[in-house]
């Protein structure tokens, strides 16, 4: 196969291949700026190098491509009729790759939402973005009455600790 793309074309194939900087994730991301949310990408320390990240809020946000991912029921995820077995082995094996990175951060006391591009498609982007804005807010007053709950009982006082220390 000959290579009839400039420079420019190559790099935004690539791009999209790699899943860096496109567009669902730009939504999601200027969505929050605006909100005025303050956040991270691709924090290293987090698994599975989360698109966003939220300290303040202790979550990770993944933006998930419908096809890589492996959604479910979505008309984005049909897997291709050639290569068959290829395809299903290769999403089967991102799909148990996030089921550990969100288990991972479950463990660590953080808050993981996963948004698929199919949720950011111009007829529902705007109800998924409040349902976001809304998630967030419900995990940051669910996890503000926790601190007051670790104050009481002496026991949990080092858990809670513990919680935050890896990523100070
Ligand atoms: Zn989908």
């Amino acid at each position: 196969m000959t290579d009839r793309l400039t420079p420019e074309q190559r790099h935004a194939v690539m791009a999209a291949i790699h899943g860096k900087g496109t567009k669902p994730e730009v939504i999601v991301r200027r969505f929050l700026w605006h909100r005025g949310y303050r956040y991270r990408l691709n924090h290293k320390f987090l698994p599975g190098k989360p698109d966003v990240v939220l300290r303040k809020y202790r979550t990770c946000i993944f933006v998930n491509g419908c096809f890589w991912h492996g959604h479910e029921g979505c008309k984005l995820y049909s897997v291709p009729k050639t290569n068959t077995e290829f395809w299903q082995k290769k999403v089967q094996r991102n799909k148990e790759r996030d089921a550990e990175v969100l288990k991972q951060i479950t463990e660590m006391g953080w808050h993981s939402i996963v948004i698929w591009e199919c949720q950011l498609k111009p007829n529902c982007r705007e109800t998924t973005l409040q349902y976001l804005d809304y998630t967030l807010n419900l995990f940051f007053l669910r996890d503000q009455h926790r601190v007051v709950d670790y104050e009481i009982g002496e026991g949990y006082v080092t858990e809670a600790a513990e919680d935050i220390m890896p990523f100070e």
